[in-house]
């Protein structure tokens, strides 16, 4: 598909950004479906026009997140095989600040909590502030995002008497690097390191986490920068990661293409692989790969007919 190029797209956003659609669509002389369609590759590559964000309606909302906790303080009798029950919890951990971004998204939101807020363990505004994106969401991304961040948000919102969102589905980034590499580290910045993207600035120590909940403002203020940090490092670390990615949501659904999109990244830039098919036990499946994405996948129609399957035998189970 070689007028898909990234140059072209990018010209057709620019134009797009600036003016309105039906007049982009004259001054560009492209049909305002045709049209539509180069606004959704120009989306799903994160190609951003200067004049202003690429509209996709065909997209789902892809989030990018990360949440910053207090650890718990708790009383002990020594530091070395402790079994620490719940009465000697002295004080409970709570969020310090939250922050996410849409996928290919320029803004970056965040919330942290104030002092007061810190001092006295309440976390309720930003978790409220927090709830409108997750809400919405349609996918969410995180490292350690079903291990960690889910099951601390929602412990933070039932404690808070907050209605469960909506639902979304998830990629965690490090389940990806589990399963599918063996890498040295599995932390985020080490995977960043490894695959060239810079890593994190700042990683800060266990004293700024409790001068947090000291109510220090400086380090408030340095929890939600590093945290906002880890945003764009797990953006580009998914990115990277992405084309090894078992299991990911179907982007496909989300929107109406006429055409057959990456499953994965919702591009139509894909090349269907001659003699390359997928085989399961009774059904093959014509493959392709994802030029954006660089993804392996199939398509969902079976490249044998039904006389061809008239003579396939099976094992049997028993
Ligand atoms: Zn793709």
């Amino acid at each position: 598909m070689p007028h898909w190029t990234d140059e072209r797209l990018q010209n057709i956003a620019d134009v797009c950004a600036k003016n309105e659609f039906h007049i982009a669509s004259k001054l560009l002389n492209i049909k305002e479906s045709t049209l539509e369609r180069y606004l959704r590759e120009a989306s799903v590559r994160g190609i951003k026009s200067e004049a202003g964000e690429i509209e996709n309606p065909h997209q789902p909302n892809i989030l990018i997140l990360d949440i910053e906790n207090s650890p718990s303080i708790v009383a002990s009798w020594g530091i070395r095989k402790q079994y620490i029950g719940t009465e000697y919890i002295v004080r409970e951990w709570y969020m310090f600040s939250w922050a996410l971004k849409y996928l290919h998204g320029t803004e970056i939101y965040s919330d942290v909590i104030t002092p007061e807020e810190s001092l006295a363990g309440d976390d309720k505004r930003i978790l409220e502030n927090l709830w409108k994106f997750v809400n919405y969401a349609d996918i969410i991304i995180g490292h350690n995002m079903d291990g960690f961040d889910k099951k601390k948000m929602n412990s933070r919102f039932i404690y808070h008497g907050i209605d469960p969102p909506s639902g979304y589905q998830t990629v965690d980034t490090l389940k990806v690097a589990r399963s599918q590499f063996s890498f040295t580290s599995n932390k985020l910045d080490y995977i960043a390191r490894l695959l060239g993207l810079p890593g994190k600035e700042d990683k800060g120590d266990i004293t700024r986490w409790l001068r947090c909940m000291e109510g220090s403002q400086e380090d408030l203020d340095k929890m939600h920068k590093y945290n906002r940090g880890d945003i764009t490092l797990t953006e580009d670390v998914y990115l990277k990661l992405r084309p090894y990615i078992k299991g990911h949501p179907n982007l496909g659904l989300f929107g109406n293409s006429e055409v057959d999109v990456c499953y994965k990244c919702g591009s139509v830039d894909i090349d269907y692989l001659e003699g390359d098919y997928y085989y399961t036990t009774v059904n093959k499946f014509k493959k392709y790969r994802c030029n954006n994405c660089r993804t392996i996948g199939r398509s969902h129609f079976s490249a044998i007919t039904a006389e061809d399957r008239k003579h396939l035998t099976v094992a049997v189970a028993k």
